[in-house]
């Protein structure tokens, strides 16, 4: 997605001539992009027509920066696509709070209650989990290992078979318990829409859960609106978890998502293992969508890790664009420093998160170390080029 946009922008700064037919198919070739990436037809088409009002024709043909201009807009415009405008519930300790899960099967509920659950018990909360899925063999076995591993209470049943009944059981005990944050775990049969969705309802009834999360896989693509809003016209969803973001998935339906259910992204899952999960934060999510990087995030990093008397020069020739393969190579030193390299990497334009490959650092590190030695024997004039492609370029022939 980052880069059929960024090839239409650049096709429209490289014009001479600024007209309508120009923007339209810049336009066009960004709405492509982002059908590309699961954002729904009829928020691309919006989207267009949103840009096209906030964008002033003239202004882009007198800008010294149309690409900018651009970029700014279609970020903004996403940004706003993202924002339902209001916050979602969020537990408070020591007051019993009930969270209710729903989402098809297999989009990933079990895994995301459990890290849900760690998330806040590392907070500080007494967390606990309700198994009120009675419909697939092995619900209550998974949750139970999930549980067990993290040392988080747990309750369910082999034998009972009304999710109901468990449910409002495991929510009582839990209260009786103290616990702070009661979450109930649902089922998401297939291909049995109507009685799931009424089960949902039921459940949702006899728990009165504070706030109701949709669990979405961020690989369904289009279908992305239809499924939210559906679960959404049962049961009140209050906020919204996209899983799987560490696979191919573009996450465009995340902006489904919202749009469906007028809820916020909370959280994103970003793989199997219990702390892959992060808070959703909309711009830098953007920004990355866009391969616009998240200069935000970068910044923080660099400040944090490069050496206080260095930093003017860096941030300056950052923002000029003269930020040269001899100061990368100066700075891998201090990037190696930087903890995990893959979060590091994504948060620059031009990268993507498959070139650091998470749960792969050690390689990737490797990997560094590898350029550096061939940056050693660069000549002056190579190292002095300046421009990001050099160096995800190089970073490319080495990662493949
Ligand atoms: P449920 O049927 O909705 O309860 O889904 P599960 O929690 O059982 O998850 C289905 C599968 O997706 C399991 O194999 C999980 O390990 C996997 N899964 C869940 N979240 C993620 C994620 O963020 N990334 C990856 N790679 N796999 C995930
Ligand atoms: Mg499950």
């Amino acid at each position: 997605l980052g880069g059929s946009i960024s090839r239409a922008l650049a096709q429209m700064s490289n014009a001479t001539v600024i007209d309508e037919k120009v923007l339209n198919e810049c336009l066009n070739e960004i709405s492509r992009a982002l059908l590309q990436a699961d954002v729904q037809f009829k928020m691309v088409r919006d989207m267009q027509a949103n840009i096209k009002r906030i964008v002033n024709l003239e202004a882009l043909a007198a800008g010294t920066n149309k690409r900018r201009i651009m970029q700014q807009a279609v970020f903004t415009e996403l940004c706003t696509m993202l924002d339902p405008g209001k916050p979602s519930f969020t537990p408070k300790k020591g007051k019993p709070s009930v969270v209710m899960f729903v989402g098809l099967q297999g989009s990933g509920k079990t895994t995301t209650c459990t890290k849900y659950a760690y998330y806040h018990q590392k907070k500080g909360f007494k967390p606990a989990l309700v198994c009120a899925d009675t419909f697939r063999a092995g619900a209550f076995d998974q949750l139970k290992q999930n549980a067990t591993k993290a040392k988080i209470p747990f309750y369910g049943s082999y034998m009972e078979s009304d999710p109901v009944k468990i449910a409002v059981e495991g929510v009582e005990r839990f209260k009786k318990e103290n616990c702070d944050l009661i979450i109930v775990d649902t089922s998401g049969r297939h291909k049995q829409e109507a009685a799931l969705f009424e089960e949902m309802r039921q459940v949702s009834e006899a728990t009165k859960p504070d706030l109701v999360i949709f669990v979405m896989d961020s690989s369904i693509g289009q279908a992305a609106f239809d499924q939210a809003q559906a679960f959404k016209q049962s049961v009140s969803v209050g906020a919204v978890i996209i899983t799987k973001m560490d696979g191919h998935a573009k996450g465009g339906g995340a902006l489904s998502a919202v749009a469906a259910t007028k809820s916020p992204v909370i959280f994103i899952g970003t793989g199997e293992h219990i702390d892959e999960f992060e808070v959703f934060d909309v711009k830098p999510f953007v920004s990355r969508l866009l391969g616009m990087g998240d200069w935000a995030g970068f910044m923080d990093k660099i400040h944090e890790v490069v050496p206080t008397d260095q930093q003017p020069e860096l941030l300056q020739k950052l923002s000029e664009g003269s930020f040269t393969l001899r100061l990368m190579y100066e700075q891998f030193q201090n990037i190696l420093k930087m903890g995990p390299i893959g979060q590091v990497f994504s948060m620059l334009p031009g990268f993507s998160a498959e070139l650091m490959p998470k749960g792969h650092e050690k390689e990737s590190q490797a990997k560094i170390k590898r350029y550096m030695t061939m940056m050693d024997s660069m000549t002056d004039a190579g190292m002095s080029s300046t421009c990001w492609k050099s160096i995800s370029g190089l970073l490319k022939s080495g990662a493949r």
